[in-house]
């Protein structure tokens, strides 16, 4: 087979082949709805611990996911451990070394990601998401099969069957703790498609942020909102060939907090292959005041910046590449006894962006996406409660998710950028803990001293 250039095609460019739908009414020991990140990891490490899966996605590979297209160091442990990581270093792909910040004034930054992780390949990479989720997902089907599971692709799950718990009816909706998820009703075959019902005691919810599972948790089950657009951020992405002073298969990502776009930023993350992702994404409360579009704002960085418009001199956008999406942040919310949100319930765990948990600092959610997914499939293999996966899931990811929120509130602040980046540009070792930052939990927990940040930033 050959690719759209003539030349072969390569994985994430071709249909995947996952067997025969499972017939109508079976029963399996957990369902997966979902098969990006999240989904893939669950119901991958469900099959390693031999449990028989259904792993259900609403699209049919190949397909794009919007994204920054940034997979960091902690993506990489589950990359390892699902055995995807030999796959994804022999495809193409930009190795990340460093990101470089920039201030609305002008002040630039560059953070080098520590030399032991780059030299081990463990810094972090950037490469289209249609790429990395194919690579995912076609080991991770593999696995659910060998373990007498099953893969349904095109399958758009439309509703959650729920029962009393020892299979008498359903108390209904606004009763949660008295329901107990019991199975899924899934169209297959597009709108006029056929409805097909499957039962299990183990329902993950990884669809992303309008997850039907997710919703019929926090929503139908405990009357709570699913949206908060101060916590919700909108994003936007375009890919780009010869943008200038961009690397090519190794190198840097850009994050510039510009005027226009704050409380937000704009990034160059180049892809590999002379391509780069280029995206905008600003929290939705706040856009909500703002007069242009995404789409329009990021036009008028690429045509007028000084900074940018000659970087786009003799660029040209990839026809087809601009589309927006929604990225749910993990913030703390206000008025909720569940952080960032209500993640479980009997028989039901949410990972990834279904449970809120985008950092909503850098827009990475990749990584906690892979995280959950571990562990929701060990919660299910040890038989934990709802309540321990939601405490466990807090308690491993809140204490970055706090912090990286601050951070984000502070960013909002032009003159702070301003003078953070222009002390950060003159002082290595205010580099050095942007490095630590990124790179390791003890570092962030340092953060959480406004005595350390004093005396690194005044001395
Ligand atoms: C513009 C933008 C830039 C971003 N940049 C970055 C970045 O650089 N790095 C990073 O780490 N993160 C980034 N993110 C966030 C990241 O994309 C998500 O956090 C991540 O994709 C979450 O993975 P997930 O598996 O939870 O959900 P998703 O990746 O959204 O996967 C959900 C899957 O569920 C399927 N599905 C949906 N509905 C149904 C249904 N009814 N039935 C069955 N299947 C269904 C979907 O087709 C999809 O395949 C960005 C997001 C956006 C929007």
């Amino acid at each position: 087979m050959t690719g759209a250039d003539g030349s072969a095609a390569r994985l994430w460019e071709l249909p995947i082949e996952t067997g025969e739908a499972p017939e109508n009414g079976a029963t399996f020991d957990a369902i997966v709805v979902g098969g990006g990140p999240g989904g893939s990891s669950a119901a991958g490490y469900l099959a390693m611990a031999g449990k028989k899966v259904l792993l259900i996605e609403k699209d049919v590979w190949p397909r794009d996911k919007v994204c920054g297209d940034a997979v960091g160091g902690k993506s990489l442990g589950h990359v390892a451990a699902l055995g995807v990581k030999a796959d994804l270093e022999a495809s193409p792909h930009f190795r990340v070394t460093g990101i470089v910040f920039s201030s609305p004034k002008g002040n630039r930054v560059r953070v080098p990601l520590p030399e032991e992780a780059v030299e081990r390949l463990e810094a972090g990479y950037a490469l289209p998401r249609a790429q990395f989720d194919a690579l995912l997902f076609d080991r991770c089907q593999g696995m659910v099969r060998e373990a007498g599971g099953s893969i349904l692709q095109g399958g758009d799950v439309r509703s959650i069957l729920f029962d009393d718990g020892n299979g008498g009816e359903d108390p209904g909706e606004g009763s949660g703790d008295a329901r107990h998820a019991s199975g899924v009703v899934v169209r297959i075959g597009g709108r006029k498609g056929e409805e097909f019902t499957f039962y299990t005691k183990e329902l993950v919810g990884a669809a992303g942020y309008r997850c039907p599972v997710a919703k019929s948790v926090v929503e139908s089950s405990y009357n709570e909102p699913m949206v908060d657009r101060d916590h919700y951020c909108g994003g936007y992405r375009e890919y780009w060939r010869n943008v200038k002073d961009c690397g090519t298969n190794t190198g840097d990502i850009e994050i510039h907090f510009v005027d226009s776009v704050i409380p937000g930023y704009f990034w160059l993350f180049p892809v590999s292959e002379d391509v780069v992702n280029v995206g905008i994404g600003m929290v939705m409360s706040l856009m909500d005041k703002q007069k242009k579009k995404l789409k329009a704002l990021q036009a008028d960085v690429i045509a007028n910046h000084p900074k940018f418009k000659d970087r786009f001199v003799d660029a040209e956008m990839i026809p087809g590449s601009a589309k927006g999406w929604q990225l749910p942040f993990g913030s703390p919310r206000k008025k909720s006894s569940k952080q960032p949100r209500r993640s479980s319930m009997n028989g039901v765990r949410l990972v990834g962006d279904a449970a809120s948990l985008v950092d909503p600092f850098s827009g990475e959610g990749v990584g906690n996406a892979l995280v959950t997914g571990e562990i929701a499939a060990r919660h299910i293999v040890e038989q934990k409660t709802p309540l321990d996966y939601q405490d466990e899931v807090w308690s491993v990811l809140g204490p970055e998710l706090i912090n990286s929120y601050r951070m984000q509130k502070l960013s909002r602040r032009s003159w702070l950028l301003n003078w953070f980046m222009g002390k950060a540009e003159r002082k290595p070792a205010l580099q050095e803990i942007m490095t630590e930052m990124i790179a390791s939990k003890e570092a962030q927990e340092d953060l959480h001293s406004p005595w350390f940040m004093m005396k690194t930033l005044f001395f």
